[in-house]
């Protein structure tokens, strides 16, 4: 049985964020680490994108960034200036290749592949089996999916499906400046649907259809939806696709457990999902850094929540109008966007807001159908329906 000070079990997005973040307190308390991933993690499976204010660990990653954004919807066609934040893409592939180069020259860490089995704790030590193998660390940091009974007469379960296209046309097609946040130009009829685009070059973009809905869609669907919106809302007719990408995000409600014991999970394993939009990776960020600092101020990685509870009530609301269709989501967005500041709403979205902020940014809203979204929801909660 091997002992670890730390043991990090899944070795994606959160995984590693973590611990690279985690290097430099590992080397300056002489401490122990293991990551362990199922997979073999290289190729491209993933496109993040995210916003900020300042660089963070992974700027020498970030693939293309954009001071400006647009929204268009049937009800409004904007361009928003974001600053002082930037919209940032970052590529798994070079996520992957970046945080392997970093964790494979550190003796304070070490990287393995394996099945996590279990995981529990006894005896005021964490514990994990992989393949068959017991190690024991002081925590355990964990983004493999939790098992949970669904609750559907609690709580709210969609799902993000999406598919993007990496496209290269014959004529000068898109602005490399401003990336499509949401055009919500798309049929309406599977649930809210909209399309976001990020250029590459002013021949080259990802173009990506995105669904929020409780089912996936037949493959082909995604595809006669992307063509669709290529030729109608790009007028683009000759174009060949060179990647592929396809995804789907949980978006719901339901309470998780970030800590059992020692275990401390992370990630989307850790309700690190924003319910209402399925943005992740900057919570990840977040989470992450916020644990390393109290390892470097108290030796302690248990820290209170991150964001405040009011931000699950107010993705709980907004999923709660999503999935009844009582309120389109084209018409939250487009009402959110046309009558507040694009930073406002980012800020917003990024769970950084005041209450007085929040105040604010509800008085435009569809006030008469979030308050009865929040009774319903709140009966739903109590049982009573
Ligand atoms: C295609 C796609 C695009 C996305 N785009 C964005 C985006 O643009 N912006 C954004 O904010 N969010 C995005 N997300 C959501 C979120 O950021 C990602 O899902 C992110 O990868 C979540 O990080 P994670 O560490 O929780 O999970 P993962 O990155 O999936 O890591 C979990 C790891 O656990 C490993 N694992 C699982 N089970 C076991 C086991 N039993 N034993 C060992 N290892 C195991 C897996 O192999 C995996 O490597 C996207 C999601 C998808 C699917």
């Amino acid at each position: 049985m091997g002992h670890f000070d730390y043991i990090i079990a899944g070795g994606g997005c959160s995984g590693r964020s973590l611990a690279v973040r985690m290097l430099p307190y590992l080397r300056a308390f002489n401490k122990r680490a293991l990551l362990v991933d199922k997979e073999l993690k290289k190729g491209n499976d993933k496109t993040w994108c995210f916003w900020e204010k300042h660089p963070d660990t992974f700027e020498p990653i970030v693939y293309r960034k954009w001071d400006r954004l647009s929204f268009s919807s049937s009800f409004i066609d904007q361009e928003l200036d974001i600053q002082p934040y930037q919209y940032k893409m970052i590529r798994s592939e070079d996520f992957y290749c970046y945080t392997d180069d970093q964790l494979d020259k550190d003796d304070h860490i070490q990287c393995i592949n394996g099945n996590v089995e279990e995981l529990y704790t006894k005896k005021e030590l964490a514990h994990v089996r992989i393949d068959g193998a017991l190690y024991t660390a002081d925590y355990i940091f964990s983004s493999i999916p939790q098992a949970f009974k669904k609750r559907p007469d609690r709580y709210q379960y969609l799902l993000q499906h999406f598919q993007g296209w990496v496209i290269e046309t014959e004529g000068q097609t898109f602005n490399p400046d401003c990336a499509t946040l949401m055009d919500f130009n798309t049929p309406q009829q599977v649930g809210t649907s909209f399309v976001y685009v990020l250029p590459l070059g002013s021949n080259r973009a990802l173009v990506e259809y995105t669904v929020f809905s409780e089912k996936e869609l037949p493959a082909e669907y995604y595809s006669a939806a992307l063509e669709q919106y290529i030729t109608e809302q790009l007028h683009c007719k000759k174009y060949s696709i060179k990647a592929q990408e396809y995804g789907v995000i949980p978006m719901s409600d339901h309470p998780i457990r970030k800590q059992r014991g020692r275990i401390i999970y992370l990630g989307t394993a850790g309700g690190f999902t924003k319910g209402s939009t399925g943005y992740t990776f900057s919570f990840i960020q977040r989470h992450t850094a916020a644990i390393v600092e109290k390892l470097i101020r108290q030796g302690d990685p248990r820290i209170p929540p991150v964001t405040a509870q009011r931000f699950n009530t107010y993705d709980g609301i907004l999923l709660h109008l999503l999935s009844r269709g009582r309120l389109s989501g084209e018409k939250i967005f487009s009402k959110m966007f046309e009558e507040n500041s694009p930073v406002q709403v980012l800020k917003f979205l990024d769970n950084d807001t005041s209450i007085l902020e929040e105040l604010q940014l509800f008085s435009t809203l569809q006030k008469k159908e979030f308050a009865l979204a929040f009774l319903r929801r709140t009966f739903k909660l109590m049982g009573i329906n």
